[in-house]
């Protein structure tokens, strides 16, 4: 198979990806292209930011966070990182290790908050508080800190890693339960609301994760590539399963899904966003939905242990 557009120009080179919904095979240095100039136009189509933003990646470790990183400091986006260290054993030690070491490469400020010591490693929650389940404690507590530390270190946008077939899993997903209200936020850009959100960006949400994937490696960026151990059975790695088999037989459905929601499903919905409940929490004046926010409860819950 021969790179398409080095075809173009009468030169034979082998490719080194196919890109069957894109009906294109590529050579190294096209793909890098390809791949720059996609993430590029997403940030333009969305209008996600501009050169002027101060950017703040929350980057993991993993292979899209620490690529979109890269990719967005190559494109000359004034973009510095976040970590949060979830305390869960060994993952967690090597991601932060993985996101320092990448700091440091390219020369970035990097933010860290460590779980262990703000309120309680996701370990140790997942422990004290067994009726909920620990991703959905992992993920109020994430979104928590980033927004909180976005906002105390003058940063207007939080750009995250989530990828194409991310996001139609979780689209999948809320379609399957009518989820009106997750599909109402289900946007490559949230906007800025007064001084309570900063505004939230996902500039691969037209990537997939193995054109991602491939990116990082051939930037030589080293990443971690244990999933979380307490990812095992989630709901969404099993829908990534079943859409990956239906693009197999189909290809370009995965783009097609999420491009066709949000032209024709999203603008339905978008007009019903209110943040009527918003209020400030009581105790540590970030917003919430109610009197006392979901992590000062959980720092509550764990006192009266
Ligand atoms: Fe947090 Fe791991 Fe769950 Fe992801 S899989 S939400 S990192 S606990
Ligand atoms: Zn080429
Ligand atoms: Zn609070």
């Amino acid at each position: 198979m021969n790179c398409k557009i080095c075809k173009t120009k009468g030169i034979k080179k082998n490719a080194i990806v196919n890109l069957p919904s894109y009906n294109l095979s590529l050579c190294k240095e096209h793909f890098i292209e390809w791949f720059e100039r996609r993430v590029q136009n997403t940030i333009k189509d969305f209008q996600m930011f501009t050169k002027e933003d101060r950017i703040l990646v929350a980057v993991s470790g993993g292979k899209d966070s620490l690529g979109l990183w890269f990719v967005l400091n190559k494109l000359g986006y004034n973009a510095d990182g976040i970590h949060i260290d979830l305390g869960i054993n060994d993952y967690s030690k090597k991601s932060r290790e993985y996101v320092e070491e990448f700091a440091k490469k390219i020369e970035r400020k990097l933010y860290i908050v460590d779980l262990s010591t703000e309120i309680a490693s996701i370990s140790i929650l997942k422990e004290k508080i067994p009726n909920k389940p620990p991703c959905s404690i992992c993920g109020i507590i994430k979104r928590y800190y980033m927004n909180k530390i976005s906002k105390k270190e003058g940063y207007n946008t939080l750009a995250t890693g989530h990828n194409l077939d991310d996001e139609i899993s979780v689209l999948f997903g809320n379609i399957l339960n009518w989820n009106l209200d997750y599909l109402s936020k289900q946007y490559p850009i949230l906007k800025e609301y007064e001084n309570i959100f900063v505004r939230k960006v996902k500039p691969y949400c037209r990537i997939t994760e193995k054109e991602s994937a491939l990116y990082t490696f051939l930037m030589g960026i080293k990443y971690i590539e244990q999933e979380c151990p307490l990812s095992t059975g989630a709901t969404s790695l099993k829908y990534k399963k079943i859409l990956g088999d239906i693009e197999e037989q189909f290809p370009g459905t995965k783009l097609r899904f999420f491009n066709n929601f949000l032209r024709k499903f999203y603008p339905l919905l978008a007009n019903k966003i209110t943040e009527e409940n918003l209020q400030r929490c009581k105790i540590c004046n970030e917003p919430s939905s109610l009197e006392i926010c979901a992590v000062c409860n959980i720092k509550m819950k764990l006192a009266k242990l």
